[in-house]
């Protein structure tokens, strides 16, 4: 039987959230929260979504603007200078990190991969304006003295979710592909391509830099939480390749039942899952905040993955 409860059924309350997931406090009366990162490089957040923005010499680059806190992103960037917003960085097309974007006011130019164009325009949402200036492989952004290096590493989380790094600052910016502290959002952070995901989680760890902003959580991460979720995934791979290698399709089910393909498939699935669960669990429960919310997420996607990939 499972050890952690499984989908759809409630439970009274969930596992602690470790320490080393929790980030600084966020005051209530501002809503947001400022991090310098050096070289005139902030992080801004709410605690569950994160933008950046760049100051140089006569303007400011700001990357991704979350509606969770899209109208602070003015008032956070006037404690650090009046210099009016030049550019904006579309991460990925996502709604819930660049559904803000109409809100920053001015007449920035949008920055941001050919894909991501694609998808805004099929969107056509009068809250992320399509981007001016598209790239397909690599794009340097170069803003007075400052350099911005976009690259695109092929399709994971989605189609155009492009690395932002910033070398002065020994920052990179890569969004809802590594969760610092905790376990992936649900089914791989809803990874499109899965074998791209893990892929890309190889390249970050690969990359210099100190700093790495997600785009999610309470805090920024380090060189440590890509390592660390590296080691999960392959655990997760290994767990469900297992599961799925030694548990036998049909074992234990009514006979009435074994001509019904659906079913018979539902209650092999629930079998590996609960093996892949199990597995992970001694290890893993108390190393990644939130294991007990989405590791059956986890589980489901990677089998599935397994099987298709
Ligand atoms: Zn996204």
């Amino acid at each position: 039987m499972p050890r952690i409860a499984p989908i759809g059924s409630r439970i009274a309350r969930y596992m602690d959230v470790p320490e080393s997931a929790k980030g600084p406090a966020v005051d209530p009366a501002k809503g947001y929260r400022l991090q310098d990162l050096g070289e005139g490089l902030f992080v801004i957040t709410d605690n569950a979504y994160q933008s950046m923005f760049l100051v140089y010499e006569t303007g400011v680059v700001v990357v991704d603007a979350p509606p969770s806190f899209a109208g602070h992103i003015r008032q956070a960037i006037a404690e650090i200078t009046l210099k009016p917003v030049t550019h904006l960085i579309y991460s990925h097309s996502h709604l819930d990190h660049i559904g803000g974007a109409k809100g920053l006011g001015g007449h920035p130019v949008i920055v941001a991969h050919e894909e991501t164009r694609r998808l805004l325009v099929r969107a056509n949402d009068p809250n992320r304006p399509v981007p001016a200036v598209t790239f397909r492989d690599r794009f340097t952004l170069r803003a007075g003295s400052r350099i911005l290096e976009l690259s695109y590493h092929g399709n994971a989380h989605e189609p155009g979710n492009i690395f932002i790094s910033v070398p002065a600052s020994k920052t990179l910016m890569v969004v809802d592909v590594i969760c610092p502290g905790w376990m992936p959002w649900r089914r791989l952070s809803l990874a499109e391509d899965i074998p791209g995901y893990f892929a890309q989680v190889e390249e970050i760890r690969h990359l210099p830099f100190d700093t790495l902003v997600a785009g999610h959580v309470a805090r920024t991460g380090t060189k440590a939480d890509v390592e660390l979720q590296s080691e999960f995934l392959k655990d997760l791979k290994l767990a469900a390749g297992q599961a799925l290698n030694t548990t036998k399709p049909g074992e234990g089910m009514d006979p009435r039942d074994m001509a019904n393909p659906w079913a018979l498939f539902d209650n092999y699935t629930d079998r590996v899952m609960v093996q892949c669960v199990n597995t992970l669990t001694p290890k893993w429960s108390t190393r990644l905040a939130g294991f007990d919310a989405f590791i059956w997420d986890q589980c489901y996607a990677m089998e599935q993955s397994l099987r298709g990939d």
